[in-house]
């Protein structure tokens, strides 16, 4: 079993995103998944595994996000996919957005390696990085910290964690995109103090649905508005612990 770009065309024309992807990066795109889910046959990265599956949650759950991201990943920009994992979302913005740099960020060695295969595999080697690491120590980083245009996290933590580790990683003026689930709303209202802690402002939160699938979910996207104090993020664990 394996995804043709031809499958992966069909699904982003379908939902109306093919427009998103230069006409050559499909067949790089897939050959990326399909690396990835031969290497999660020995080691964990993703639970979607049927074509069907990977279609909607990874590559179409990714896709979702290009057009908002169009005015804000420009060529020569800088973006992390914080919390990685199996790849996605940043794959796909690697595919989509050829002259973004995008690293691809988790705390797992054995998955950054993975990953390393997955795009060696696309013939995407000069195009993205990837880094090893938590994202509380990366942001406590003088090398790294603030040093990122965006950040993408999708299913890594609670919206206010994912504030503490992923604004710091933010120059002035750069932008955060998480993807939530409805249930996740709440925490979203409750996020107002973390937002004036590490000077962020909810700029979107975008309604979205993946197809045959009646949830509701959303793109949550934050500016930083200004330096983040010092003190963030805290040291690992404490973020997840203690919420801000
Ligand atoms: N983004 C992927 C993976 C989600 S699983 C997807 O949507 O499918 C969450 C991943 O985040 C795991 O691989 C875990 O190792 C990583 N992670 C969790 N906390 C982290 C932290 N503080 N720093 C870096 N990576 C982290």
């Amino acid at each position: 079993m394996s995804l043709t770009p031809e499958k992966l065309q069909e699904a982003f024309e379908k939902a109306g995103l093919l427009a998103y992807f230069p006409s050559d990066s499909l067949p790089a795109l897939a050959r990326f998944t399909n690396r990835m889910l031969e290497i999660n046959e020995s080691l964990n990265l993703t639970k979607w595994t049927k074509d069907e599956e990977v279609l909607t949650h990874h590559l179409l759950d990714s896709a979702y996000v290009l057009p908002l991201l169009k005015p804000l990943a420009s060529p020569g920009q800088k973006w992390v996919d914080l919390g990685t994992g199996c790849g996605f979302p940043g794959a796909v913005l690697i595919a989509a957005r050829p002259q973004v740099e995008t690293t691809l960020l988790d705390s797992v060695a054995k998955k950054i390696k993975a990953l390393e295969e997955c795009l060696q595999n696309a013939g995407w080697p000069g195009r993205a990085k990837t880094l090893t690491g938590r994202a509380e120590e990366v942001g406590r980083n003088s090398l790294t910290r603030e040093s990122w245009d965006g950040v993408m996290a999708r299913a890594v933590a609670d919206f206010r964690v994912i504030l503490e580790l992923g604004v710091p990683l933010l120059r002035t003026g750069g932008h955060l995109v998480d993807w939530i689930t409805e249930d996740q709303l709440e925490i979203v209202d409750k996020s107002q103090r973390a937002l004036k802690l590490l000077a962020g402002k909810i700029i979107k939160c975008e309604e979205y649905h993946l197809p045959g699938l009646h949830q509701r979910r959303y793109f949550v996207m934050v500016e930083k508005l200004g330096k983040t104090s010092s003190v963030y993020p805290r040291a690992v664990g404490k973020p997840s612990k203690n919420p801000l």
